[in-house]
């Protein structure tokens, strides 16, 4: 760092490298931190039904305030923790926030279901399943109404082992989506084998419609998961076009900013009570 060489010390040096990983250390700790003093929030975003436009479920996102007054992206700290050994005890909670929020919402007369992000190290505890059977029956809640997202490459990381863990969760009734589909290059073979419910797209193919292949890939996951008898539903949807498309091409849910971004959980309470299906076709 030329800036600082200047009026320090002869000698005084640090590279580009050991500042990112002074920056990245820093950030762990300060995320450890904020994470025992239960700074952090989970956020829902609604998932609607492309037929009848009803909200069918949420999905819980983390969310880090920075005391700026804004927020450290999942994108950024989400790795880190999965690094640090800290997504464990985080992803924990975050099911347990899942529970009560699950809870608030059928007490509300609106039972529906919350999906939670598990990452490949959660699924690498052994026993997971057990333990996530042992959360919903603290929280005295019917599987169904939880859905966990596993991405590819949780798949691909021992397929043997999470295909067991897998069948375990199925087992116990709660719903699992692959999500981010398309973008880790699993094998389709391995897809045939593995119990899961729903196919979620990624938002990168679906971004660029109605420009470049207009939803090809798209098309080809939904298409995909009727095949596989598995629903299918799109993230990331932020207009019409897109929303016309996907819908057209037999998507069976939507998340996206076009509908509603992620909120805490109060603002998502008081949203589901006021909100009523727009008409559509
Ligand atoms: P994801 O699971 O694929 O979550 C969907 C992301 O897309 C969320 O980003 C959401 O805010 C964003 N999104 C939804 N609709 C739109 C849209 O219309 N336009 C755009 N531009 N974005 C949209 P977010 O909340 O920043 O989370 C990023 C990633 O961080 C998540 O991707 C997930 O991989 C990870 N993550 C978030 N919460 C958790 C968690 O509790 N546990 C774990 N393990 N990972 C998490
Ligand atoms: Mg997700
Ligand atoms: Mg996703
Ligand atoms: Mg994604």
């Amino acid at each position: 760092n030329q800036a600082k060489q200047g009026n320090q010390s002869v000698g005084w040096y640090t590279s580009d490298l050991e500042e990112k990983m002074a920056w990245k250390l820093g950030l762990i700790r300060q995320l450890r931190q904020d994470f025992e003093q239960r700074k952090l929030e989970v956020w829902y975003q609604p998932q609607l039904c492309f037929k009848t436009l009803e909200v069918t479920g949420c999905e819980a996102l983390l969310r880090w305030p920075s005391d700026n007054g804004r927020y450290i992206s999942p994108g950024i700290f989400v790795p880190l923790a999965e690094n640090a050994g800290l997504i464990v005890d985080i992803g924990q909670w975050v099911l347990e926030q899942a529970c009560e929020q699950q809870k608030k919402l059928a007490a509300m007369g609106k039972p529906i279901s919350v999906a939670v992000n598990v990452s490949v190290p959660q699924f690498k505890v052994p026993n997971y399943a057990q333990s996530v059977k042992e959360t919903l029956l603290e929280y005295d809640i019917e599987p169904h109404f939880i859905e966990l997202e596993v991405t590819e490459s949780v798949v691909m990381d021992e397929v043997g082992a999470v295909v067991e863990t897998l069948t375990e969760l199925q087992e116990l009734g709660v719903e699992v989506a692959i999500d981010d589909f398309g973008t880790g290059f699993s094998s389709l073979s391995y897809l045939q084998k593995l119990p899961f419910s729903r196919l979620k797209i990624d938002r990168a193919f679906i971004k660029d419609i109605p420009d470049n292949d207009s939803g090809a890939i798209a098309e080809l996951v939904i298409s995909l998961g009727r095949h596989l008898g598995r629903k299918t539903i799109a993230e990331g949807v932020e207009t019409q076009a897109q929303s016309d498309l996907l819908k057209k091409m037999g998507c069976d849910e939507v998340q996206g900013f076009m509908y509603a971004k992620p909120m805490p959980s109060h603002e998502f309470m008081a949203f589901l009570k006021s909100y009523k299906p727009k008409a559509s076709d």
